[in-house]
């Protein structure tokens, strides 16, 4: 059994073994451990983790909700009152702080814990042989000496010595800064001038696969790792703050000032007009500051966004941070690309082009049943040579597997690339078996797929020599590139030279597959002997600039990739929502161009194409001018993707961008919001990305574009239903004063704190949770540049509702006098039962307000009855609560000295029920007129 120390000075020795003792070194063998051994060895080890760095400690987190400039304020303003020997004041302010921030403390934990339940989501695997079988596990419990394959795109999750290579380059940029890939061998080395990060042979952690593949043996893991090591030496990082946050920031410090201005007015107004005593005026003044501070906003309205991201989870979009919520809301361009993402990325071989001959393909989806037919005849390998020989190169150039049927799947499912796993189906639809030819022509070499050259070679070894050649190298890709690679031609068995006219006829049947949105893949086979003057004798100097040359052009194969069926209603929802969407693929211009016109992404009938190649050719104005109107690129490689995204950033645009491979990661680093693929992304797209689609789906995007409105729209709805109640809250106190006290103070400073914690609070948390309202997707994207807090808002709030609250509010103080005998000029006097009452109903009167205004805020201009009156459970919930405290105030002794409330009659209850279904009428007439306008301006 291994043990610890063991593998405690490894990396000083394992570099130096030639690759085949690596597996005795590391005790472990080319089948790699068994399952019970990993299972030992995880639990002597550990977990393969890095340890987070320590956030900062609960009861830090917990106090720093109680020194924020807001809370200093209202510690300030009680101190005050305890000094003006207003001691019960002095304690409401202090508990209004700390309420508020034990509430803001619980809304900021239920945000992070919902944040750390989605990282848990984006956990990341590792391949692993176990048990002698390919397997994945979770990065997490990789143990020294797991047997580990890589392949570009991935990224390195512990600490591993080459045993295989093929074109490695690793990029190392976590650990060494330097982000330039570097090759990576299997070969052992004997030097002992060098660091360990620039040893050829190892692998680390936190390092990513640029291009090429291996297999490694792992030798450390977690924290023993070189980043470990760094991790463990930089664990106070500070975190930065998000732009909403440093928005939200600002929106506070916005609040408090117009809090501290009114405060001063009413001062200078208390002491100068109505010559108040001054430690009356301030304590005047300190109320309202105390009224217009937004207590519990910051919180919220995380947690409004924690929400939002939690919902578009459920609609298959990860979102890795909070702030990329509202920027998925300003979306105005969506570059995606197609295959899979646009379509369903479930290849069916349909047609197979031969030089002489066209023929049909049966069947659809994975299952290996259907016919190759000629005319009324089948086709088999046997009867066919050219259809022998195009198969077996398709399906011996490719990685993907096919997997029967079973108890998880009922259906054939494959692992890997679509595109390659058809092949695999239609070769056996010709009778051949895969398990055979692999087995006659074992693969040596690989020279991977890469979307800058279009395809992909693999390198045989022939049991029985052809043509006298004992290596044979089959190619697969673009069709006009591959072409033009081919000196010769198949026809009947027979290879002659290509002439252009059949370079004509291949590409005229090409164009016309791929204007009926069809994938075209052209395959092309070149015999290598050992003594060609060419070929390198070494199989590792094979490079595809050697080996993709002089080669013999076989055939077509034809794949159907059919648009996914929700992309066409998503499209529709885009344009209505004044969204662009511009299609960059790697596919066909005219393939490109089919597929976009069936699912509305081009609407005209000649929409410009720009391939790559020409893309290459213009300049920035060309290309910004191109922009401007529906333009597909096809044919790009994924580092052209950037300029686009650059370039439609320049003209102003908010772009969102999908990626999937390594090479992609540029694009999605600059882009507003990356999106990247969850299935077929790799993990370095994966790391660059703002968004991770787990189903690839583009329908995705605009599910999460449309919760990225809705949860902004939440936070103005919030914004704007806790600042309604600050002028009903002032209002009581500038009649007094301009009355030069003619009318007694109706709403004293212990109850406007009662409401700002009994009525703000609570129902204003539902209103972070409203779904998205219909006709959200029918707006224009909203402006980036528009604050938080706009002038809408601030209009609404301070005088539509503030007036409306006023008006009833100050109507609920005067009835009360007036059911009690007194009038206008003769009120009820400060401290009679009647002027308890008659305050009382002010505060009653601001709360039932809120109760209507809580429900007009869940629209903008839809009526609330559409959306479903009771449906949303915690504003219901906060209602029945804000009622309760009211009766408890109004009714238990000791809350009525602190706050200087009785209970009510009859006459006033029924006064206090109808005012919400009035409130909610007025705001009902005025969103009808509001939508009738936007109609009649359609
Ligand atoms: P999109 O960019 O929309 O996802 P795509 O899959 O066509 O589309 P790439 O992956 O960049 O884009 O592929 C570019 C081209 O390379 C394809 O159109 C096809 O002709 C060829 N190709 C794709 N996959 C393979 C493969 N596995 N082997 C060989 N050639 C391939």
């Amino acid at each position: 059994m291994a043990t610890e120390d063991d593998f405690k000075t490894m990396d000083q020795i394992i570099y130096r073994v030639a690759a085949k003792q690596v597996y005795d070194q590391l005790k472990t063998n080319k089948d790699g451990l068994s399952s019970e051994e990993a299972k030992e060895r995880l639990q002597q080890f550990g977990k393969n983790t890095i340890k987070e760095k320590q956030g900062r400690p609960l009861y830090l987190q917990f106090l720093s909700n109680f020194i924020s400039m807001m809370a200093i304020l209202l510690w300030i303003s009680g101190g005050i009152a305890f000094v003006a020997k207003m001691p019960e004041l002095g304690v409401a302010v202090w508990c209004v702080n700390i309420i508020n921030g034990i509430f803001s403390f619980i809304q900021e934990y239920k945000a992070s814990k919902a944040t750390e339940a989605l990282k848990s989501m984006l956990a990341s695997y590792a391949r692993v042989i176990r048990d002698g079988k390919e397997v994945q596990i979770l990065t997490d419990e990789l143990v020294p000496g797991d047997v580990m394959l890589i392949t570009e795109g991935e990224k390195i999750s512990a600490d591993a010595r080459l045993i295989e290579a093929s074109d490695l380059q690793v990029n190392q940029s976590a650990l060494t800064g330097e982000s330039n890939p570097v090759r990576k061998f299997s070969d052992a080395i004997h030097r002992n001038d060098l660091t360990n990060l620039e040893i050829a042979n190892l692998i680390f952690t936190g390092s990513t696969v640029s291009s090429g593949s291996g297999k490694a043996v792992v030798f450390k893991t977690g924290m023993d790792t070189e980043l470990g090591k760094i991790a463990g030496l930089t664990q106070n990082v500070t975190d930065e703050q998000s732009p909403l946050q440093k928005e939200l920031n600002r929106l506070t410090k916005q609040i408090s000032i117009i809090a501290l201005t009114f405060g001063f007015i009413f001062f200078v107004l208390a002491v100068f007009f109505v010559k108040d005593p001054v430690a009356e005026s301030f304590i005047f003044a300190l109320g309202m500051i105390v009224a217009f501070i937004p207590e519990g906003l910051l919180p919220t309205v995380t947690l409004a966004l924690a929400r939002g991201v939690q919902r578009m989870v459920k609609k298959n979009a990860l979102v890795k941070n909070l702030s990329s919520v509202e920027t998925l809301g300003c979306t105005t361009v969506i570059c995606t690309d197609k295959t899979g993402t646009l379509t369903q990325n479930e290849m069916t071989v349909n047609h197979l082009w031969l030089p002489d001959k066209e023929l049909e393909v049966t069947g659809t989806g994975y299952a290996p049943k259907g016919e190759i037919i000629d005319g009324d005849h089948k086709i088999t390998f046997k009867t066919n040579p050219d259809v022998n020989l195009l198969l077996t190169a398709a399906s011996l150039c490719s990685n993907a597997r096919i997997l029967p049927p079973d108890e998880k799947n009922p259906r054939y499912t494959v692992l890997g690339d679509p595109t390659e796993a058809c092949l695999g189906v239609v070769a056996e639809k010709a009778g051949l078996r895969l398990e055979n030819i692999q087995n006659e022509q074992p693969r040596i070499r690989e020279l991977h797929f890469d979307s800058r050259r279009k395809r992909m070679t693999t390198i045989h070894q022939l049991n029985k020599p052809i043509h006298g050649k004992n290596r044979v190298a089959y190619t697969k890709g673009a069709p006009k590139e591959l072409i033009e690679l081919c000196e010769n031609v198949l026809i009947n068995g027979q290879i002659q030279p290509i002439t252009d006219d059949m370079k004509k006829k291949a590409m005229t049947a090409n164009d016309s597959y791929a204007r009926q949105g069809l994938r075209v893949l052209a395959v092309a086979v070149r015999y290598l002997g050992l003594d060609d003057q060419d070929i390198p004798t070494s199989l590792s100097a094979y490079t595809p600039e050697i080996i993709e040359q002089k080669m013999t052009f076989i055939g077509l194969v034809v794949m159907a990739d059919p648009p996914r069926p929700e992309v066409k209603e998503a499209v529709q929802k885009c344009h209505q929502a004044g969204i662009r969407i511009v299609m960059i693929t790697g596919d066909y211009g005219l393939t490109a161009e089919s597929i976009a016109k069936r699912i509305g992404i081009v609407t005209g009938d000649h929409p410009r194409v720009i391939s790559g190649l020409e893309l290459e050719g213009m300049s920035d104005d060309q290309l910004k001018n191109a922009l401007k109107d529906e333009v597909i690129f096809a044919r790009v490689a994924p580092e052209q993707k950037y300029r686009v995204v650059d370039n439609l950033q320049q003209l102003g645009e908010v772009v969102a961008v999908t990626g999937d491979g390594v090479n992609d990661a540029p694009a999605l680093k600059k882009a507003d919001i990356g999106v990247a693929m969850g299935i077929t992304g790799t993990d370095v797209a994966k790391e660059a990305a703002d968004m991770i689609l787990t189903d690839d789906n583009f329908a995705s995007i605009v599910h999460a574009v449309e919760q990225g409105r809705a949860a902004y729209n939440n936070i103005r709805k919030f914004l704007l239903y806790i600042l309604n109640s600050n002028v009903p809250e002032a209002a009581p106190s500038m009649a007094f004063l301009l009355s030069k006290g003619a009318i007694p103070l109706p709403l004293t400073i212990m109850q406007i704190l009662f409401i700002d914690l009994g009525t703000d609070l609570i129902p204003a948390l539902g209103l972070g949770s409203e779904k998205p309202e219909a006709g959200i997707m029918n707006k224009p994207p909203r402006n980036l540049k528009e604050p938080l807090l706009n002038r809408t808002i601030l209009i609404k709030a301070f005088f539509w509702y503030g007036i409306l609250e006023s008006i009833v509010s100050l109507s609920a103080y005067f009835f009360v006098n007036s059911i009690n005998g007194f009038s206008l000029g003769n009120l009820a006097e400060e401290g009679s039962a009647t002027y308890i009452a008659a305050t009382t109903m002010t505060l009653a009167a601001i709360v039932f307000c809120q109760i209507g205004a809580v429900m007009n805020c869940r629209t903008e201009n839809e009526s609330v009855f559409k959306i479903g009156f009771l449906k949303n459970v915690t504003i219901n919930a906060g209602i029945i609560l804000e009622v309760i405290l009211l009766l408890v105030i109004m009714h238990v002794p000791l809350f009525q000295k602190v706050f200087g409330t009785a209970p009510i009659g009859v006459q006033s209850w029924i006064f206090l029920i109808c005012i919400p279904p009035i409130i909610l009428a007025i705001e009902e007439i005025r969103k009808a007129i509001s939508r009738r306008i936007v109609q009649t301006h359609k």
